[in-house]
């Protein structure tokens, strides 16, 4: 016979796996109350790369030098870019790559969960500790590829950032030109593909949302900057932002 205890145990197990998830979001090894919060085992905790000093002031490549140093890549030092700088946490391999190609490709949504919390890592970069006043602007998606894809990573991630950090969430840029896929240009290509591809919504070009704003604008991975470059542009002239800063989970 069913004792109260069984019919019970359903109940208390779901509760377990609210406050819990059962496996490791890369793995699947299955996690338990020692891992706290955490989506990911210990394992793939370890596997992680965080970008620690020293690393380009520009775009945050790692060097192997006393970190003391500051630095601006020999790249960097003959290309100017439209934002200040773009940082990412992590570097692009093992699990972070994994799980970031799962969320975009194989349209695994709830991967935002523990993507978002990996992007809060970027938050440990000093000049972007330094404010308390930054606004969150994802990159944004073409609505075409958004039918095919279902959702904008970007502001997935940008969502989870604004709860923990509460600085306003402001998606303010449009993509008005469908973009062939990036994947395969070169930076050179990349620059004259997305040329005049992005603007302003409406509503942030009329209400002059950026205008002397410092802005935290989010992608999910950091390669040759080249979509970062032009997003920041249009808020730099048309939206008159005073900063942007490009915050990314990985560097490619
Ligand atoms: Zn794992
Ligand atoms: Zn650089």
């Amino acid at each position: 016979m069913q004792t109260l205890r069984d019919s019970l145990r359903p109940w208390g197990q779901a509760l377990a796996n609210l406050l819990f998830p059962l496996d490791c979001a890369a793995c699947h090894f299955p996690l338990t109350a020692s891992h706290g919060s955490d989506r990911l085992c210990h394992s793939c905790a370890q596997q992680l790369t965080p970008i620690t000093p020293p690393y380009c002031q520009r775009c945050a490549e790692p060097f192997p030098a006393d970190p003391s140093l500051t630095i601006v890549c020999p790249n960097c030092q003959n290309r100017p870019t439209a934002f200040d700088f773009a940082f990412a946490g992590y570097e692009s391999r093992g699990p972070v790559r994994d799980l970031i190609h799962n969320f975009k490709y194989n349209r695994q949504l709830h991967l935002r969960v523990v993507l978002g919390q990996l992007l809060l890592k970027g938050l440990d970069e000093p000049r972007i500790q330094a404010r308390q006043d930054w606004i969150i602007t994802p990159v944004p998606l073409h609505a075409r590829k958004l039918r095919d894809r279902r959702f904008n990573q970007a502001l997935e991630i940008s969502r989870r950032l604004h709860r923990h950090t509460q600085f306003p969430l402001i998606p303010g840029l449009r993509r008005q030109r469908d973009t062939t896929s990036q994947a395969t240009l070169d930076r050179k290509g990349r620059l004259a593909n997305l040329k005049d591809a992005f603007t302003l919504t409406p509503q942030a070009r009329r209400q002059r949302l950026f205008a002397g704003r410092h802005i935290l604008l989010i992608d999910d991975v950091l390669t040759t900057g080249a979509t970062l470059h032009e997003c920041a542009q249009v808020l730099k002239k048309e939206g008159q932002a005073a900063t942007v800063v490009g915050l990314c989970i990985a560097r490619g």
